[in-house]
């Protein structure tokens, strides 16, 4: 166990004053995967309020229940939770007591994976439920009664499915009979909290679909998101072949996995699904016109793509024009992630179309601002001003896409001449 330095001090600090201490969770289990993980928590029989008095630089993070934050040298913090036993639940919250012991604080804890104790300064694992032989058989197992356990808090499904996916394991078949019992009281759970969970999913599951047919399978998409109640393998499939979104930046990433889980029915439905579980009105925008722009365009190009061919360049200029210029990156990831899950249409292909698409994205002539002329110029040229002058434009903008070399001053004001004198003499 490769324990930093910085939680075996505080660790040590609380043992030499005489608390019981031992880091548990994520960390523990991460660390016995053979996985490096960020966050190490601490579980100690000290109470916040001693915690306090043992350190210089504490934060009272969550002090209700029993979590200090531990400021080390360099200011990164350390989470020191008081041994705590759960008293009354109400399908989400918990209203816990302190003075418990160890093994009491271990049997509140969902799955036996995140129930080992560690003792950084003995080396010692403490597990009374079992959790390495789970780890080493790959399950995810409730700790004690599985259908109690969901009772008590309705999350614990949802984080089953995920920490599932996330390790390729199985779930053990109680707890997975009370996940399928707990799915009509998911409701039960915030569609903040709902929202997270998916997005946890996005973040932390190399292949999200695994999870996401579990959602379904166990009558969670009916339940919290009933647009996704019957949705496709192949579109959940999807998410799985576009990147994860890190930690920071590269928000298009976010985007993607989002707009492939809910690509299926139409932007009008995914917009109002993502609404209701308060998706941002940024996030909702761009994903609920990426799904837009992927089903009014998306079939026909698969239809030409299928066929072994790139669309013509004409048709192309087209599709940028529609999808618009940003968006464009974006619908071509959806499009061969899609793709990809469903198949029939050439990977290579798929590069090449990527490549032509944002060239033409970016350099040819595709939107009004493009165009070799504006306005004001049709109105020096005495041509009539008022909606019929955004019309002509747009009719210029069309003669351009379809043969980008019309794009000159003097051939836009003739071609605007003759349009604007048929429509006077029609
Ligand atoms: P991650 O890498 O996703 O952070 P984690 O195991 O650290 O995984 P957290 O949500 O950070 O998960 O929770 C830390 C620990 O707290 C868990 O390992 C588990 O022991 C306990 N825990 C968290 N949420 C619950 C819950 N809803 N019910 C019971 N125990 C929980
Ligand atoms: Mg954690």
């Amino acid at each position: 166990m490769r324990t930093p330095g910085q939680v075996i001090d505080i660790a040590r600090t609380l043992q030499q004053a005489g608390f019981e201490t031992w880091c548990v969770g994520g960390a523990v289990r991460d660390a016995l995967l053979g996985e490096a993980h960020l966050d190490w928590d601490l579980a100690t029989a000290a109470t916040p309020t001693q915690v306090r008095k043992l350190f210089r630089r504490t934060v009272p993070v969550g002090i209700e229940f029993g979590t200090i934050g531990v400021l080390d040298r360099d200011h990164v913090m350390h989470e020191v939770t008081t041994f705590r036993r759960d008293v009354k639940t109400d399908g989400r919250h918990a209203v816990v007591e302190f003075g418990a012991s160890l093994d009491e604080d271990l049997a509140r804890r969902d799955f036996t994976i995140n129930a080992i104790a560690y003792d950084p300064i003995d080396h010692r694992l403490h597990d009374p439920f079992g959790g390495q032989i789970d780890l080493t058989r790959r399950v995810v197992r409730a700790v004690g009664e599985a259908d109690a356990r969901m009772r008590e808090d309705r999350l614990r499904a949802l984080r089953a499915i995920r920490f599932a996916a996330r390790f390729g394991f199985e779930i053990a078949p109680d707890t997975w009979a009370a996940i399928v019992e707990s799915a009509p009281f998911l409701t039960r759970l915030s569609p903040e909290r709902v929202k997270q969970e998916l997005e946890k999913t996005m973040e932390q599951v190399l292949a999200p679909s695994v999870a996401f047919v579990r959602w379904r399978e166990a009558g969670a998409f009916a339940s919290l998101v009933p647009m996704l109640a019957e949705v496709r393998d192949d579109t959940l499939r999807a998410i799985d072949a576009l990147p994860r979104p890190g930690l920071a930046g590269r928000p298009l990433r976010k985007t993607l996995r989002v707009a492939a889980l809910f690509s299926e029915g139409g932007a009008k439905p995914a917009e109002r699904a993502l609404r209701d579980l308060r998706f941002s009105n940024q996030d909702t925008a761009n994903v609920s016109s990426l799904v837009d722009r992927w089903s009014r365009f998306g079939p026909s190009l698969a239809e030409t793509m299928a066929s072994g061919v790139l669309p013509a360049d004409a048709e192309l200029r087209r599709l940028a024009a529609n999808v618009g210029r940003l968006r464009v990156a974006g619908f071509v990831r959806l499009a061969a992630a899609r793709w990809s899950a469903m198949g029939g249409v050439s990977p290579a292909l798929v590069r090449r179309l990527h490549r032509r698409l944002l060239t033409i994205a970016f350099r040819e002539p595709i939107e009004l601002a493009d165009l070799a002329i504006d306005g004001d110029d049709l109105r020096s040229a005495g041509i009539a001003i008022g909606p019929a002058l955004g019309r002509l434009l747009h009719a210029l903008l069309q003669r351009v896409i379809d043969d980008p070399a019309a794009n000159t001053r003097d051939a836009l004001l003739e071609a605007a001449r003759d349009l604007a004198s048929l429509s006077e003499t029609a």
